[in-house]
């Protein structure tokens, strides 16, 4: 996947083998019958997908293009993978 940063802080794991690892986190979670769909996905650092999971997540906007939400009372606006 081109891009392999964490979406909310532009860090990554860096592996021995010189690639990067990252997490997809789901917005709507599985079994919330979210989906696989790229509009669904956000590459995120394993401290922010447990972040995300786990903290105070308000989701105040949400289409094929950008997601803005509240977590933990930081605001964040993020273009989804699907545009880039
Ligand atoms: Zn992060």
């Amino acid at each position: 996947m081109r891009d392999s940063e964490c979406q909310i802080c532009r860090e990554y794991i860096l592996k021995k083998d010189g690639t990067k690892y990252i997490e997809a986190a789901h917005i709507k979670a599985k079994k919330d019958k979210g989906n696989e769909t790229l509009e669904n996905i956000l590459l995120l650092c394993p401290n922010h997908h447990k972040e995300f999971d786990l903290g105070d997540l308000n989701i105040v906007f949400h289409s094929k293009e950008k997601i803005e939400f509240t977590l933990n009372e930081n605001d964040y606006e993020i273009t989804l993978l699907i545009n880039s």
